[in-house]
């Protein structure tokens, strides 16, 4: 941290010093702090909050991030640090890292991830660069919606080579610097086996996302068919409007599919009871990465099912008709879509989970029904998008920057194919060389320039840098630098999505 920076926040210490005792809490008024000092420093006033006597604030200076503590006391012990000025009212940094982030968690619960509330609709942000969070909260603040800060999939964690507890951290960093106290989720996303389940756990994950297509369809590794399950044979099924009919067959071919997914699910309830006891854990069953779209009938049979084995799930996301590709709009018959999304809204409604949209970003056709049948009970997923509004404002603050990007992601897009499934091919996205500095954020506004570069993130951000480093530390550095255009960004594309998801207000 330089010099200047440190004399800059004493001075806002002892500006907070002068405030009445109850300042610390609640809403108040930013303190007008000193003129930043220099490209990128500042003070977050939202973050301040008084503790034991000890004023608690985040800083930024450039990309190095620092927690402030001023005041004696177990709070200030608790975090790790440099003591910058002694004496009666000494003053710490504690640098952004695992041990102050965990101190946060401590001190202040509220920046721990927890449970959803189960009647409010959730919003998952998956933020594949640390970054995102106070647009996130910014941006979904009017709303009474949950949301999911946290959240990567083993998938995004391989390909950015982070970890999940990196993820947690940076969330808890954002929530603390937006000072938002009102709950928030994190969501272990993909998992394919008990193991990573039970690693995201200890990596701080309150939500599990299972996803059972390495175990669907292999009726030789399926207990028998219960007889508990076999009673719904020749029933009906009815709720909120929807009448299903469960014919043996169905029961028969769900089994043949499912069946042999119940051992992987019971044993990740039992990892997620290990590890969070009475805090609980949101489970959610997804199967919206596999190739059969999911009947309304194996929707229902799977919830009977978990039932009766008294797994409690918060969530179940099917494979919808249609195609939910990345960052693009949805593909397919809007009116088969709306029938079989009112069948499974009225499953999940009628078992208490929530409805589980992945890919859910820019389906802006979609959502005015999602939301329509959906209500309350969605949980919807984005991931990359936010990455995108990254790029968008690269584009316009650094194009010098952006084209570098771009180049390394045409270089690696063959590798990134085969992670993702989307329509973009390399030719789609040829003669952006072309396009002029003024017009590159617009890129972001098609939907060939959005598939191609949410893909490659993961060969963008580990490339070398020309000059040292990788190019993910010069994404990092731009943002850092253009943090509230980032948050401006992350706003106005999530605000459009709540709008057309029609979320209900706070
Ligand atoms: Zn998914």
């Amino acid at each position: 941290m330089r010099p200047e920076f440190v004399q800059q926040m004493i001075t806002v210490t002892r500006d907070l010093a002068a405030r009445p005792p109850d300042a610390g809490r609640g809403i108040r008024p930013a303190p007008a702090g000193p003129a930043d000092p220099g490209t990128g420093a500042r003070w977050c006033p939202a973050s301040w909050q008084r503790l034991e006597g000890a004023d608690v604030f985040a800083a930024r200076d450039g990309t190095a991030r620092a927690l402030v503590i001023a005041g004696a006391g177990p709070a200030a012990a608790r975090f790790p640090g440099e003591i910058v000025l002694s004496g009666k009212r000494p003053v710490k940094l504690a640098p952004f890292g695992p041990e102050t982030c965990a101190a946060l968690r401590d001190l202040f619960p509220w920046s721990a991830p927890g449970r959803l509330t189960p009647e409010r609709p959730s919003f998952g942000c998956g933020d594949r660069l640390g970054a995102a969070t106070p647009g996130h909260l910014r941006a979904l603040r009017p709303y009474a919606a949950t949301p999911v800060l946290a959240q990567q999939s083993v998938r995004e964690l391989t390909l950015t080579g982070r970890a999940f507890r990196e993820v947690v951290d940076a969330a808890t960093w954002g929530v603390f610097q937006e000072g938002y106290q009102e709950g928030w989720g994190a969501d272990g996303d993909h998992l394919k086996s008990a193991a990573e389940v039970r690693d995201m756990l200890a990596a701080g994950a309150t939500f599990i996302t299972l996803d059972l297509s390495l175990c669907l369809g292999r009726p030789e590794a399926a207990p028998a068919l219960p007889a508990g399950l076999r009673a719904h044979a020749g029933r009906r099924w009815s709720a909120r409007g929807i009448e299903l009919a469960v014919a043996d067959a169905d029961i028969e071919r769900f089994w043949q599919v499912y069946g042999s997914a119940f051992p992987f699910i019971e044993e990740a309830a039992a990892h997620c009871q290990s590890a969070r006891g009475s805090d609980g854990c949101d489970l959610e069953v997804s199967v919206d990465e596999t190739p059969e779209t999911t009947r309304p009938v194996d929707h229902l049979l799977l919830a009977l099912e978990l039932r009766r084995r008294g797994i409690p799930v918060a969530s179940v996301a099917p494979r919808f008709p249609g195609e939910f590709q990345k960052a693009i709009d949805y593909v397919g018959d809007l009116g088969q879509f709306e029938r079989e999304l009112a069948r499974h809204a009225a499953i999940a409604r009628e078992f208490g989970h929530k409805l589980g949209i992945h890919s859910g970003s820019d389906k802006f056709t979609a959502f005015p029904l999602i939301g329509r049948h959906g209500g309350d009970c969605l949980h919807v997923k984005t991931a990359g998008t936010s990455w995108l509004e990254a790029l968008r404002v690269i584009a316009a603050a650094d194009p010098a920057l952006f084209r570098i990007c771009w180049a390394q992601a045409a270089e690696g897009f063959p590798r990134a194919k085969q992670y993702y499934h989307i329509r973009t091919e390399l030719p789609d996205v040829a003669g952006a060389d072309a396009v002029e500095d003024s017009g590159l954020p617009a890129l972001l506004d098609q939907d060939a320039p959005r598939q191609f570069l949410h893909i490659t993130y993961g060969e963008i951000l580990r490339a070398p840098a020309s000059g040292g480093g990788t190019l993910g530390d010069r994404v990092q550095a731009s943002l850092a630098a253009h943090e509230e255009e980032y948050a401006a960004a992350l706003i106005a594309h999530f605000r459009h999505h709540a709008e057309s998801l029609g979320l209900p207000a706070r």
